[in-house]
This record gives structure tokens, C-alpha cells and sequence, in this order.
């Protein structure tokens, strides 16, 4: 059988779900098969268009664990159904294009120490943060001022 480097992803989300009680099927293989072969951020409803013989539930259900488990990023769309990302490293940030929906990755010790500091200020114990930057992406703002020449 050929191995590339898509087999230790899918064997990660199903760790994932085995870790919460899910046990492999071939439904929740092929969620998963789609799931890390999508270069781009999804919806639940894309994912149940590209998966027309399982069940939305099903579709829902699996997503909402790999969510809880860490294992994907639900980011919220300024106006539509949230998207959801897998998550290459375990603690990141995300920048969201307002224009075109993607979605991009960072890491910045600044925030996190801003958020550690924040911890003083707040009452009880944070046990964790989300960050969404809203930006008009460099391609967009390509297309956007196509018009005017960018010397
Ligand atoms: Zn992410
Ligand atoms: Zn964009
Ligand atoms: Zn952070």
C-alpha cells in the first residue's frame, strides 16, 4: 500500500474521535478522508454536498466532535455559517479575509503574553482564548485595486 503524508493526518482525527468514544467507522473514515483532503477552511453543508451518502446529522455530529477535541477550528464568518479548518498546531490564531473566507494561521508570542497578563485582571481562572483577525487579504486587495497601478 503507498504511504504519503495525508495517512498521519486521518489517523489523527480518528485518534481524535476513538479518544472521545467514537469507534472508526467507515462513515467517520470517510468524513475524515474528505475532511483533510480540503486544502481550504469548509462549512458543515459544503461537507454534506461533497459527502452525498452520509447523513447531515452524522456530518454534524463528527465535525462538533473534532471541534471539541481540537483536532479542527470552527472560526466564526462575519455574515455565514461558520467554517471549520484542521488545526496543524496545537495553539494558533486566525486571520479570516472578509472578503473571500480565507483563512490563515498565526502564532505571536505579543498576544499570548498580553493574554497571560490579562489572566491578572479577570476574575477565576482563564482556561483558554480564541483570536479572529477580520482582514481584506493581499489577493483581494489585488483584485480591488487592479484599477490603480501598484508601483
Ligand atoms: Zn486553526
Ligand atoms: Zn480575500
Ligand atoms: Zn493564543
Amino acid at each position: 500500500m503507498p504511504s504519503d503524508t495525508v495517512i498521519p493526518i486521518e489517523i489523527d482525527l480518528i485518534t481524535a474521535l476513538e479518544d472521545r468514544g467514537l469507534r472508526k467507522t467507515a462513515t467517520r473514515s470517510t468524513i475524515v478522508a474528505r475532511i483533510e483532503t480540503a486544502n481550504d477552511a469548509f462549512t458543515a453543508e459544503q461537507l454534506c454536498r461533497d459527502l452525498p451518502g452520509v447523513g447531515r446529522a452524522t456530518v454534524y455530529r463528527t465535525i462538533r466532535h473534532l471541534v471539541d477535541a481540537g483536532a479542527l477550528c470552527k472560526l466564526p464568518i462575519l455574515d455565514g455559517a461558520p467554517m471549520y479548518s484542521i488545526a496543524r498546531v496545537e495553539h494558533h490564531h486566525h486571520t479570516i479575509c472578509s472578503k473571500c473566507g480565507t483563512i490563515g494561521e498565526f502564532r505571536d508570542s505579543t498576544v499570548e503574553r498580553v493574554m497571560r497578563s490579562l489572566g491578572k485582571e479577570i476574575d477565576g481562572d482563564i482556561v483558554g482564548h480564541r483570536m479572529e483577525i477580520f482582514i481584506t487579504c493581499n489577493r483581494c486587495l489585488g483584485i480591488s485595486k487592479s484599477g490603480a497601478s501598484i508601483a
